[in-house]
C-alpha cells in the first residue's frame, strides 16, 4: 500500500492538511483513471486530522467538467476551435506586443486568484510587473482580504496577521466581528468552539446583523446594523477609555497617535452608539466589560469588515482595542483576520495585487521597485511606480477602451465581481481576453476569445500558506487531465516566447519557489530557511530565515509576531489610526428600503465551479434564497417560500423567500454562489454596488440598498418552470461550445 499524498484544501484559508488515497474499490488503476478520495491529515499542525465537507468530498470534482485543450475563437460569437498550445501560446504574444506597440504596457491586464499557488503567483508578477513592465495584475483577493492588508499595514506597519491558531485554544475572550466562522472557517471555529465548550468562563462575542450559527452558540450577540461596526468598537473603546481600562505602559512604548484616537473616542458616548447599532446599552457595556476583564482577547474578523466601503477604517478600529489594551503579541491574544481563500496568503507574500511587490513590498516605494529589479535582473525602472488597476478598476478601463489584453485566471468575475451587469458588459467589449481555468463551463468562459486549460490541485505541485502563516507542500498526486498545464508554467513560456529566457529558466516548481524565497530575505514574511524539500516532511510557519533553522527551533510551529512589541514602523511603534464612521456608501431609501447583505453557505464555495459539481452539496444546499425577518415579511404580506424580486439601482434578482427571525428587521441575506450557470436570475452580484475603500479598495460587497417585491404568479411559474430544467445557461454553453469532457 503507498503511502498517502499529502496536501491542503484548496478552498478555504483555513488551510487544514489532507490526505489523498486511492478509493479502495479501484487500488490499482493507472494515476489518469484513478479515482481518489481524502481525509484529514492528523499530522498537520494546523488543522489536526479535521475537515468539513468541501475538504472532504474535494477529490469528487476533479474530473468533472474538465477543460482538456486550448480552443481559440475569433470573436465571442464565433464557436471555439481546438488549437495546439504552439498556437495559443503565439496568439498570446503577437497580443500582448500589439497592445504594448499601440497602448503601451498598461494595455495588458491580468486577473488572478487566491486559488493560484505561491510559484503561479510568483512567477505571474515577474512577467507582468517586471518583464511587460506594469502592475496592472491583480487578484481575486482584492474582494476577499484587501482591507485587512491596509489595515495591519496602516496600524502595525506591514501585512501579515500576528497570531497562530493555537490562540484558539488560549484566549479568554474570543471578539468574532464580520465574520460567520462556523459556516465559512468551520475548523478554525471547531476549535474555539471545543475551548469555549470546555471552558466555561471563555466568552465568545459575536458581532453580526444576521444571527448566524456563529452568533448562535455565542455568549453575547450584538446584532448590529450593517456599517455601524466602526461606531461599535470606537464605542467600546470610550467605554475602555472611560473606565481606565488601559495598557498605559505598552501604549507609551510601543505606540503613537494615542492622543488623536482619544479625541475621536470622545464622541462615542455609549447612549449614542447603542442607538446608532441598534443594541441594548447593556450589551455594549458587557463587550467592553468582558474586553476589559479578560487575560488575553483575541479577535476574528473576515469579508464581514474587510467588504466595506470602509473596510480599512474598520480594521484599523479594531486594531486600535488591541493597542489601547496591549492584546497584541501574547498567546491567546491579538488581532486575527481570516482569509477566504486558500492562498490569499501566498499572493501577498508574492505580491500579487495590483499595489505590491514579491516579499511584502510596494509599488510605491522607490526601494522596494529597486530590489525588485535588480533581483529579476531587469534595469533599473522597468518596474512602473504607479499602482497598477484593481479588478474594479479594469472594468472602466474596458469601458473606455484602454484594455488590449485582459488574461483571467482561475477565477471567476462574471459572477463574483460587484454591478455585474456593468461587469458583464465591459467584459463584452474586451478586444481579447484570455481564459485559463481547470473547469469549463464557467459564467466567465462565455467572454473568452482563448481558453487556456490549467492544471489543478493535485495535478501540480507547490506551496500554499494559510491564515497563521504555516506554509504547506501541496503534492500532485496524478499528472493534468489531457493537455492543461500548471499556470506558472504557462507565464513562463509566454515570458520565454516574449524573449526573458534568463529570467523564466526554471523547469520544476521547486526552482521557482527556490527563487522566490530568496527575494523575501530580511522582509518580515522571511521565508528563506524554507523549501520543497524540507516542506516534504511537515509544513512551516513563517518567519522562518535560513539563519537559525526551522527544523531545531523549539518553537517551530505557533509562533506569534510582535511578542518583543516591536512593529514594522521606523520607530518600531505601532500607530493608532482613528477614524469615525461614515456609513454605508449606498444608505437606504424610500425607494430601496432594504439593506441586502451577501454571504457564503457552509457547504459551497464562490462560484460553484467545484462545489455545483459535487452532488452531496448540491444536495445540501440546493437553490438560492432570500432571508428576511417575519416582521418585514408581514408587512409585505409574504409568505415563507413565496418568490420574490429583489431590485437594486442595477438589477434584479428573483429568488424564494426565507423568512426567519435570524436577520434584523430591515435588512435582507442572500448567498453568493448562484451564477448564471446554475441558476435563472438569481446572481447576488446584480445587485451589489461597486463603490470601493479609497484605501484597500475592496468593494463593498456586503451592503446595498434594495426593494422587494413579490413575483406575480405568472412570472413565478415561469421561473419555477426554468428551475425544473437543467440550469438552463449552461446547457446552452455546452450546447455551443462542446468541448471534451474528462469524465471517464
Ligand atoms: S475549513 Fe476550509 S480548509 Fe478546512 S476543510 Fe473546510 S474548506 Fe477546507
Amino acid at each position: 500500500m503507498t503511502a498517502p499524498h499529502k496536501t491542503l484544501c484548496p478552498y478555504c484559508g483555513v488551510g487544514c492538511g489532507l490526505e489523498v488515497v486511492p478509493q479502495s474499490r479501484n487500488p490499482e488503476a493507472s494515476p489518469e483513471t484513478q479515482r481518489w478520495q481524502t481525509r484529514g491529515d492528523r499530522a498537520h499542525p494546523s488543522s489536526q486530522g479535521m475537515v468539513c465537507v468541501k475538504g472532504a468530498t474535494v477529490a469528487e470534482s476533479i474530473d468533472q467538467d474538465r477543460l482538456l485543450y486550448p480552443m481559440l475563437r475569433e470573436s465571442l460569437d464565433a464557436p471555439f476551435e481546438r488549437v495546439s498550445w504552439d498556437v495559443a501560446l503565439d496568439a498570446i504574444t503577437h497580443r500582448i506586443r500589439e497592445v504594448i506597440d499601440t497602448l503601451g504596457p498598461d494595455g495588458v491586464c491580468m486577473y488572478g486568484s487566491g486559488q493560484f499557488q505561491t510559484e503561479d503567483y510568483y512567477v505571474a508578477q515577474k512577467l507582468i510587473k517586471g518583464c511587460l513592465g506594469t502592475n496592472n495584475f491583480d487578484a481575486n483577493s482584492r474582494l476577499c482580504m484587501s482591507s485587512a492588508v491596509s489595515g495591519y499595514l496602516q496600524s502595525l506597519g506591514s501585512d501579515g496577521p500576528p497570531c497562530c491558531y493555537a490562540d484558539l485554544d488560549l484566549t479568554d475572550c474570543a471578539f468574532l466581528i464580520g465574520t460567520n466562522t462556523a459556516e465559512c472557517h468551520p475548523i478554525v471555529f471547531n476549535r474555539l468552539r471545543k475551548h469555549h465548550k470546555r471552558n466555561p468562563h471563555i466568552k465568545l462575542i459575536v458581532v453580526d446583523p444576521r444571527c448566524t450559527e456563529t452568533a448562535q452558540v455565542a455568549d453575547l450577540h450584538l446584532a448590529i446594523r450593517p456599517g455601524t461596526d466602526i461606531t461599535l468598537l470606537n464605542g467600546i473603546g470610550h467605554l475602555l477609555l472611560t473606565w481606565g481600562a488601559l495598557d498605559r505602559g505598552f501604549i507609551d512604548q510601543s505606540t503613537q497617535g494615542f492622543q488623536d484616537y482619544r479625541e475621536v473616542l470622545r464622541h462615542y458616548a455609549p447612549s449614542i452608539v447603542a442607538e446608532r447599532c441598534g443594541i441594548p446599552e447593556t450589551d455594549l457595556e458587557t463587550a467592553a466589560r468582558t474586553w476589559a476583564e479578560s487575560q488575553n482577547v483575541l479577535s476574528l474578523w473576515s469579508m464581514g469588515l474587510n467588504q466595506s466601503s470602509e473596510g480599512t477604517a474598520k480594521v484599523c478600529s479594531l486594531i486600535n482595542l488591541h493597542l489601547l489594551t496591549g492584546q497584541i503579541g501574547k498567546p491567546g491574544a491579538g488581532p486575527f483576520s481570516l482569509t477566504g481563500q486558500p492562498n490569499a496568503m501566498g499572493g501577498r507574500e508574492a505580491g500579487g495585487l495590483a499595489h505590491i511587490l514579491p516579499g511584502y513590498r510596494l509599488v510605491k516605494n522607490p526601494q522596494h521597485r529597486q530590489d525588485i529589479e535588480q533581483f529579476w535582473g531587469l534595469p533599473e525602472g522597468r518596474i512602473s511606480p504607479t499602482r497598477g488597476l484593481t479588478v474594479g478598476e479594469m472594468i472602466p478601463a474596458l469601458e473606455h477602451d484602454q484594455v488590449g489584453l485582459l488574461w483571467i485566471a482561475a477565477t471567476n468575475p462574471a459572477v463574483s465581481l460587484p454591478d455585474l451587469n456593468r461587469t458583464k458588459a465591459a467584459l463584452q467589449r474586451s478586444p481579447f481576453t484570455v481564459y485559463q481555468d481547470a473547469y469549463y463551463p464557467t459564467e466567465t468562459a462565455a467572454y473568452a476569445h482563448l481558453l487556456l486549460p490549467a492544471a489543478q490541485w493535485g495535478e501540480k505541485t507547490g506551496t500554499m500558506t494559510n491564515s497563521e502563516r504555516t506554509v504547506t507542500l501541496c503534492q500532485a498526486f496524478r499528472p493534468p487531465v489531457g493537455e492543461a498545464r500548471a499556470d506558472w508554467e504557462i507565464f513562463a513560456e509566454v515570458g520565454r516566447r516574449l524573449g526573458f529566457a534568463e529570467q523564466f529558466r526554471f523547469a520544476t516548481s521547486a526552482e521557482v519557489h527556490r527563487e522566490f524565497v530568496q527575494i523575501t530575505q530580511g522582509r518580515p514574511c522571511d521565508m528563506t530557511g524554507i523549501s520543497h524539500e524540507n516542506l516534504a516532511t511537515r509544513p512551516i510557519q513563517w518567519p522562518c530565515p535560513s539563519q537559525g533553522n526551522p527544523d531545531t527551533s523549539p518553537d517551530k510551529h505557533n509562533k506569534r509576531l510582535y511578542t518583543d512589541h516591536r512593529f514594522h514602523y521606523p520607530d518600531g511603534r505601532a500607530r493608532f489610526m482613528a477614524y469615525h464612521e461614515k456609513g454605508l456608501a449606498e444608505p437606504v431609501d424610500d425607494r430601496y428600503p432594504f439593506v441586502l447583505t451577501t454571504g457564503r453557505l457552509y457547504g459551497h464555495w464562490h462560484t460553484q465551479t467545484r462545489t455545483g459539481r459535487i452532488a452531496k452539496i448540491q444536495k445540501m444546499h440546493p437553490q438560492p434564497f432570500l432571508e428576511m425577518h417575519p416582521r418585514d415579511a408581514e408587512r409585505l404580506q409574504l409568505a415563507d417560500q413565496d418568490w420574490v424580486e429583489v431590485k437594486s439601482a442595477r438589477g434584479m434578482a428573483r429568488l424564494p423567500l426565507l423568512v426567519t427571525k435570524n436577520i434584523c428587521p430591515g435588512t435582507l441575506f442572500v448567498p453568493m454562489h448562484w451564477g448564471a450557470l446554475w441558476a435563472e436570475s438569481a446572481e447576488c452580484n446584480a445587485l451589489t454596488h461597486p463603490s470601493a475603500c479609497p484605501i484597500s479598495l475592496q468593494p463593498e460587497l456586503k451592503a446595498c440598498a434594495v426593494q422587494v417585491v413579490p413575483l406575480s404568479s405568472s412570472v413565478q411559474l415561469d421561473t419555477l418552470e426554468k428551475l425544473g430544467e437543467a440550469p438552463p445557461q449552461r446547457a446552452a454553453m455546452v450546447q455551443r461550445d462542446p468541448v471534451e469532457s474528462s469524465r471517464p
